[in-house]
């Protein structure tokens, strides 16, 4: 929890106006919860999208990996996480290797 407030009942959400897109965030998710898409009226052409909020364990790796706190993490006080599946792994894994774009 940083800077952003927090909209309800939601594990992981972005700042998009703050994400220049550098990956890093994707690179970390264990969970395959996060991936870049293309978005032409971003500066870099992309821009991070939480693609699976279900598969979301709550790990904070994203927050505390992002360099210009433009991602963010439900306390686990006030959100019920998954916990980490296989499938979810395979997906973050396939994620990395088609260089964090979203399948
Ligand atoms: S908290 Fe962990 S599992 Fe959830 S999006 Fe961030 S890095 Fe992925
Ligand atoms: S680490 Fe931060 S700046 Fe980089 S893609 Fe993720 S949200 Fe955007």
């Amino acid at each position: 929890m940083g800077l952003l407030k927090a909209p309800e009942n939601t594990p992981v959400w972005v700042n998009e106006s703050r994400c220049k897109a550098c990956d890093l965030c994707v690179s970390v998710c264990p969970s395959g919860t996060l991936g870049m898409q293309l978005d032409e009226h971003k500066v870099l052409g992309k821009i991070v999208k939480v693609i699976h909020p279900e598969s979301c364990i709550g790990c904070m790796d994203c927050e505390l990996h992002c360099p210009d706190f433009a991602i963010a993490v439900a306390d686990k006080k006030e959100f019920k996480f998954a916990k980490l599946t296989e499938d979810s792994k395979q997906r973050a894994e396939a994620i990395r290797a088609n260089g964090f774009m979203v399948l």
